[in-house]
This record gives C-alpha cells, structure tokens and sequence, in this order.
C-alpha cells in the first residue's frame, strides 16, 4: 500500500531526516526544501541509476555539466523570454493569485470561495531573473536556468565534435533549474528550486518519431525496474493545446499521487527547433554534416525530462507500507535497494566492549562498498523499526555467538527474514542479495 496521504509522507520525512523546510528556523520558505542525510543519499542513488541507464550503459549517449547562469541571449532565442508563461488569474476579493490552467473550477476561488471574481488571465514569466555584476541595470539581467536542455543545446558542436559522436546519439545533463512558479506546493512536487535529469537525443528528423517511441517505453521501464507499483504509473500523450512551443508532441510518465495523476517526467519531440534558432541567432551552423550523403540538416531532438526532487517523492510514497509483524504494527519502505539511502544497518546485541570490537571490524569492512549504519541504541526490535522505517534492505545482527563461530544474522526487511552467514562470506552474500 502506498501512503494514504501527503501529511504521512511529510511526517516521516522530517521525522527521520529526509527532508526538512527550507529556513526552517525562520519561519520556513514554502518554495524549496533541504535534503538531510537520508534525503541526499536517496538523491545521490536517483542520480546514479538515471546517469547510469542513460550514460554509462549506452555507447550512444554522453554527460554534460553546464552553467546554471547563461548568457541571457540563449533565452531569447530559445523562447523562453518571451513564451514560458503560465496563465495568471488573482481574485478580486481575497486577492490571492493562481495558475489557471491548474484550477478545478476556473470560477471558483479556492482560497476564499468566491465565485466569478477571477481577473482575466495574463501570461506570468517563470524565470528568475538577477543581474550579474555590480550594475543592476537592464543590459546586467540574467536568468537562472529554468531547464537544464538550453545547457545541451548550445553545446552540441563542442561535445559532438570532442567525444566524436554521430547521429543518433544524445547529451545528458543532471542539474539544478528554477521557475518563480505562481504556486509552489504539495510538498516537493512544485518548488521555486528544484533539479531535473534530461537528455537530448538527437537523430534524423524522418526517424524522429521512432526514437520518440522507443525513449516512452525506456523511461516508463526506468521507473519499474527501480520497483515502481505498475498500477500508479502510466504514459499519457499531450492533447495539441497542452503542447509547449517548441514540442511536436509529448507524452508524460505520470504517477499516481495521493491527490491524482501527475507529471512526473516529459518525453517531447522537440523537433530542430532549437539547434536551428540558435543557429540563426548566434551565426554558429549547428546542422549536422552526413559525409557519405554530402548533406548538412539540422538533427531532430528527443527529449526525456524528469524531476530528481519530485521523483524521489514518488519513490517515497511509492515505497510507504505498513503491514504487521510478530503482531506488532510497523512501517517499511519498501525502497528498491539501489534507492535505499542506507544499504545495511550494522547492529550490535549489547554494548559490550567485545561486541563493539567485532561490530567495529564488521562495519569497516562495508563501509568500504555501502553507505551503512551502525546502531548500538535501544532494544533490537526497535532498531530493525528505526531501519524498516526508512527502507535499509538488510539489518546485520552480531550477538554473543559470534565471538565463537564468526558469523552473523542477516536479517531481510520485506520479510524479516533471518539467515546466519561467516563474516568471511558477508560481503558476497550482501553483494547478491543488494543486486
Ligand atoms: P508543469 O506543467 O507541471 O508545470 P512542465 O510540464 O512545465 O511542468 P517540464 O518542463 O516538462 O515540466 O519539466 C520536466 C520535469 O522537471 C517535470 O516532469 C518535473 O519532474 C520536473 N519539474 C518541472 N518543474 C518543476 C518544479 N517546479 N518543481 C519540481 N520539479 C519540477
């Protein structure tokens, strides 16, 4: 079962450390959040399965690291200046602001009620906008990357050229964006701050709609491999009028949140509409040259763009179970283990000076290959809780027997489990059974 609603998810994140709110101690900022160590860890193992399927395991697709502050000229003439709106209505009565297009009544105020006090809806601007250098006059403004894609973009010639690709092939990038979103919220769904893990596929346009099939099935696979429930997570096309204005056509991967159906990645065709405008705008030719067919053309482009924050909520809810064990209530997650924040939890049975010792002997040993705890506090059910909780696969006990025969329990989290295994075979035995 996965959490029954957002306020249980929240709770347990900043209970055992997870997520907290940003400025916390003043107040709180409703627009972004601080990851703590369970947090950046599950952050860290996204990032490394997406880099991993999407780079390390392809010889057709290589990494970028871009500038989050780019020349403002890039956002000209990538259109975000002047098209990456959303529709803003405020109410004339309590004076609250909205985004339309995400309303359930267009003529209800959800805020004070009130029905047919909307003003008519203007397009807001999403980017951030600052000024670079001492000067804070129009020629210094600058934007925060709303997209990590722009990045890519305009380093297509550099990066086709040095890592010698050819078409198709693709760019990825994993990094942090910002939109001034009229209203952040529903936890880390929508923040002002947040990171996206995108790729730039690049391919001829007559096989555009083909890799754009194949990159839907691939990511929907993404999210099942790393132990999604099928049941809340779907691919949805956009209708025409949902389409952004560089997108042919999109499908979303969407999961199923406590309040509904949502994003949680993009798969556009975004055609060669930006290799081609920055081509025009900046006089660089970025069409690509087919030696044997003597023909230069501007590559078409497919694109998955997903949320690193706002998946990593899916996973949390996802993951969220309680079941009853030995008649005693408690709550897992049931994290895949490449997910999981702390691979093994290393438990000792009492705090004796022995038993620390070979605890100690133990934990460094792992340490080498997992992120791990050790906990020596309170009873051992107890502890394997405080590990269910927060989704460790496996809890290894050392008790009194182990200063004699050198072995130790393992126990499983799913099914509580228990096998005893040599220290001397510990790592290996962990090793098959982390996958
Ligand atoms: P929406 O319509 O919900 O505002 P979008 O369609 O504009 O989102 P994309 O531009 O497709 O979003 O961004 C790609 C991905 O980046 C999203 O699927 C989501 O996972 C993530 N993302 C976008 N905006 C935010 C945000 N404000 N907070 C957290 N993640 C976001």
């Amino acid at each position: 079962m996965p959490a029954p609603d957002l306020d249980t998810i929240v709770n347990l994140s900043k209970r055992r450390g997870f997520v907290f709110p940003a400025s916390e101690i003043y107040g709180g900022l409703r627009s972004s959040w601080d990851y703590g160590h369970l947090g950046a860890e599950l952050l860290r193992n996204l990032r490394e399965a997406w880099w991993s399927a999407m780079v390390r395991e392809r010889d057709d697709i290589v990494g970028i690291d871009s500038a989050i502050i780019q020349s403002r000229q890039v956002w000209v003439t990538s259109g975000h200046e002047a098209n990456f709106s959303d529709p803003l209505v405020e109410c004339t009565n309590c004076h609250h602001r909205f985004r339309l297009d995400k309303l359930d009544d267009p003529n209800t105020c959800p805020d004070c009620g009130e029905r047919g006090t909307f003003t008519e809806p203007r397009p807001f601007n999403l980017m951030l906008k600052t000024y670079l250098g001492p000067i804070d006059d129009e020629s210094a403004i600058a934007y925060l990357r709303p997209e990590t894609a722009q990045g890519i973009f305009i380093n297509y010639e550099n990066v086709r050229r040095t890592a010698r690709m050819k078409l198709p092939f693709g760019i990825a990038q994993i990094g942090k964006s910002f939109r001034n979103e009229i209203t952040p919220g529903q936890f880390v769904f929508r923040t002002r701050e947040f990171e996206q893990m995108e790729m730039e596929f690049f391919c001829r346009p007559e096989e555009a709609e083909q890799w754009h099939r194949f990159w839907l099935d691939a990511r929907l696979q993404w999210y099942l491999d790393l132990g999604m429930d099928p049941e809340r997570v779907r691919l949805r096309a956009h209708e025409r009028s949902e389409l952004a204005h560089y997108a042919a056509a999109t499908s979303d991967v969407e999961y199923r949140f406590p309040w509904g159906w949502d994003e949680l990645e993009g798969i556009a065709n975004r055609t060669d509409f930006d290799l081609k405008a920055h081509s025009e705008a900046s006089g660089v030719d970025l069409r690509f040259y087919d030696q044997d067919a003597d023909e230069r053309f501007y590559p078409y482009v497919i694109e998955p763009a997903a949320g690193v924050t706002r998946s990593a909520f899916a996973f949390l809810i996802d993951a969220y179970d309680e079941d009853e064990l030995a008649g005693e209530k408690r709550v897992v997650l049931r994290l895949h283990p490449r997910l999981a924040p702390i691979k093994v939890a290393v438990l000792p049975l009492s705090k004796k000076d022995e038993l620390v010792a070979v605890t100690e002997e133990v934990a460094a040993t792992l340490r080498r290959r997992w992120m791990i705890e050790v906990d020596v506090t309170q009873s051992i059910g107890r502890r394997y809780r405080r590990q269910d909780e927060v989704g460790t696969p496996f809890c290894v006990t050392i008790d009194f027997d182990t200063l004699n025969d050198r072995a130790v329990t393992i126990r499983e989290r799913d099914t509580a489990t228990q096998v005893r295994v040599p220290i001397a075979e510990l790592v290996e035995h962990l090793t098959v059974a982390l996958g």
